[in-house]
């Protein structure tokens, strides 16, 4: 265990609600609850690393997805590409902006924000920066990880392709293919996050400048 002192916290279990004060703890460290024995937390060794690569990775694919075109159909002799937001847009011109919103905004918005949110705090926190709201940017990443549901927006698409191969001619275009690889890369990067290692290391950050004021 460290020998020097390291902040606490409250951590309730999940298992057992025990309320136990638990301190930060170094990479590679699990912390398990003093009633029930079961694991409330972990520092994963690279736990920052890891998730800002796979968020890169997320990042870059999610602009080729919404800039290049997800398919184009030809309809007796008339093409039309359409981007991931175009096929959202569609539902507009049919007088149904509802469905467009509730394609959109957790197919596009809320993935887009939640990847470029983790890539400001990771990055903050990787490499010491200690930029502005971080932890404000992180509880909303938080709260909205449930609702981003790009594998569901996925399903769609494959669906609409299925009934379109039927009336038009389809082609798929490279926003298609990166949009599959970013499901996969955005399922691995969220996975590979353990929220209170980015909780600890947000402190240890603030910790850092509040010594360095002090110092001042
Ligand atoms: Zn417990």
């Amino acid at each position: 265990m460290a020998t020097e002192e390291r902040p606490s916290i409250c951590f309730v279990c999940h298992e057992c609600d025990a309320l136990q004060q638990v301190s930060a703890i170094k990479p590679g460290n699990t912390v398990n609850c003093l009633c029930c024995g079961s694991k409330l937390f972990s520092n994963p060794v690279n736990g920052i690393e890891k998730p800002l690569a796979l968020i890169v990775a997320a990042a870059i694919l999610f602009i080729v997805a919404n800039v290049y075109p997800v398919m184009t159909i030809n309809i007796a002799g008339i093409e039309r590409a359409a981007t991931l937001t175009d096929s959202a847009m569609i539902f507009i011109e049919l007088g149904r902006p509802e469905l467009a919103a509730m394609v959109w905004i957790p197919g596009v918005l809320i993935p887009g924000f939640i990847i470029f949110g983790l890539f400001y705090i990771l990055f903050s926190i990787r490499f010491n920066l200690a930029l502005p709201y971080t932890r404000p940017l992180l509880v909303w990443a938080s709260r909205l990880l449930p609702w981003a549901m790009m594998d569901v927006f996925l399903l769609g698409v494959l669906v609409a392709l299925v009934k379109l191969v039927a009336l038009a001619s389809v082609f798929l275009g490279p926003g298609f293919y990166a949009f599959v690889v970013l499901v996969l890369a955005y399922a691995a990067a969220t996975a590979s996050l353990e929220p209170h290692t980015l909780w600890q290391a947000l402190g240890e950050q603030s910790d850092g400048q509040r010594e360095a004021c002090c110092e001042r």
